[in-house]
Parts: C-alpha cells; sequence; structure tokens
C-alpha cells in the first residue's frame, strides 16, 4: 500500500519537524520526547524504503513498530511501538483503511498502550489523545460519517484531549516525579499524538 507509505512520509516529517516543540514541552519530563520521537521516525522510514514491496498493511506496521522498539530509549519507543505492532497484528496483507477497520486498529492500539504502560484515561499520557481518537471511529460516533469525517472527528477530539492533559497531573512517566508541579502544561506524548492524527487528516486532504 504505497499511498500508506506516503501518508507515513507525510507524518514522519511533521513530527520531526516539531522535534524542538516536543523537547521543550518535555521539560516536565526530561526534555528529550521530540529527540526521540524524530529517531524512532528516521528510523522508520529508513527501513520503509529498504522494503522492496509496500502493498501489506501488515508488514508496513510492523516495520514501523520494529524500528520504534530498536531506536528509542525512552519511555514512548516501546509505547509507540507496542502501538504500531499491536495495529498490525490486527490487520492481515489486504486490510483496507475504512471505518471499521481503524476502529479495529485503534482499539488493539490502544489496549497494547494501556496493557504495556500500565496505564489509562486521565493520568496525562498519549492515552488521553489516543483514547477519544479510537472513539471516533466506533459505531456510535461513526454512525452516518465517512472515514473521512470521522477522521476530522479524531482531530478535533485529539485537540480536546490535549487541553485536558494541561489540567491535570501526570501519574504515569517521568513527569510524574513532578507531579502537581505538572499542571498547566501539556503532556508531550499527547501533543505526539495529535500531530500525527493531525497530519494524517491534512495528508488526504
Ligand atoms: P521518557 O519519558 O522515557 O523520556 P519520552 O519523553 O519520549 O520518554 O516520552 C514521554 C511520553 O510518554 C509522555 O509524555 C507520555 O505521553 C508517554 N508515557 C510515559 N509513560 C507512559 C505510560 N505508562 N503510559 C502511557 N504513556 C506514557
Ligand atoms: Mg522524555
Ligand atoms: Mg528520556
Amino acid at each position: 500500500m504505497t499511498r500508506l507509505k506516503d501518508a507515513l512520509d507525510h507524518i514522519a516529517e511533521a513530527v520531526i519537524k516539531q522535534r524542538d516543540l516536543l523537547d521543550r514541552l518535555d521539560s516536565i519530563g526530561d526534555s528529550d520526547h521530540g529527540t526521540n520521537m524524530a529517531r524512532g521516525f528516521t528510523a522508520a522510514m529508513e527501513e520503509l524504503e529498504r522494503l522492496n514491496d509496500l502493498s501489506s498493511t501488515k508488514v508496513v506496521f510492523e516495520t514501523v513498530g520494529t524500528a520504534f522498539a530498536e531506536s528509542i530509549g525512552g519511555a514512548s519507543g516501546p509505547l509507540y511501538a507496542t502501538a504500531f505492532l499491536r495495529a498490525a497484528a490486527a490487520c492481515d496483507e489486504n486490510t483496507t483503511f475504512n471505518v471499521e477497520n481503524v476502529e479495529k486498529l485503534l482499539n488493539a492500539a490502544v489496549e497494547g498502550v494501556k496493557r504495556r504502560g500500565h496505564s489509562d484515561a486521565g493520568e496525562k499520557t498519549m492515552l488521553d489523545v489516543l483514547i477519544p481518537v479510537h472513539k471516533c471511529f466506533t459505531p456510535e460516533e461513526a454512525k452516518d460519517k465517512t472515514l473521512y469525517q470521522c477522521i476530522e472527528a479524531a482531530v478535533k477530539a485529539a485537540k480536546d484531549g490535549l487541553d485536558y492533559t494541561k489540567t491535570i497531573p501526570a501519574k504515569k512517566g517521568r513527569a510524574s516525579y513532578i507531579g502537581e508541579r505538572s499542571i498547566g502544561h501539556e503532556d508531550p506524548g499527547a501533543m505526539s499524538s495529535l500531530i500525527m492524527v493531525r497530519e494524517l487528516f491534512n495528508f488526504l486532504k
């Protein structure tokens, strides 16, 4: 699926461009989230360039997940790796992108992050964006919507999720060390998740 590779290229470029912003937001942690994400996406795109056959959604997601796992030392590496690998496991060679399949992939990704991170909504993490994003593709929310309209709704949900992280203390990850003092700051992982969803939308626009 060449179009998936093109979408990932666009998303990777956008995340890498926001490296300094993400590092700055991670001043509530250890100021390396942008550096970590840039490293992960650079490795992932190099691996995808090496793939001769881009026709399998499963293989593309597996390649990205493995590159994240192998290139990032921080918490976000194994967590985003798990998200991509679980999404890969939830699809087969011919999975196409429709509302139902995207719901399945996102559900697998979110459940994977929750389990791997021992985390859930309301702890000031990427999950405060990823959980509401997934919800936009569920049958109740997606009723009468096209895939494109669901992605548009997901961008709005992601922005709201990011805003919400500003209002709560970090309960997981390095930012939890400063506890209440993290209130008033956006979570860097929530921001990187928002950027990915927003840039998928911008790519399709
Ligand atoms: P590190 O904290 O190891 O330096 P990063 O800075 O790259 O790693 O990533 C930090 C981000 O990872 C946080 O902003 C948060 O969104 C996410 N995160 C950290 N711990 C968890 C967890 N247990 N569950 C879900 N997300 C987490
Ligand atoms: Mg960090
Ligand atoms: Mg770190």
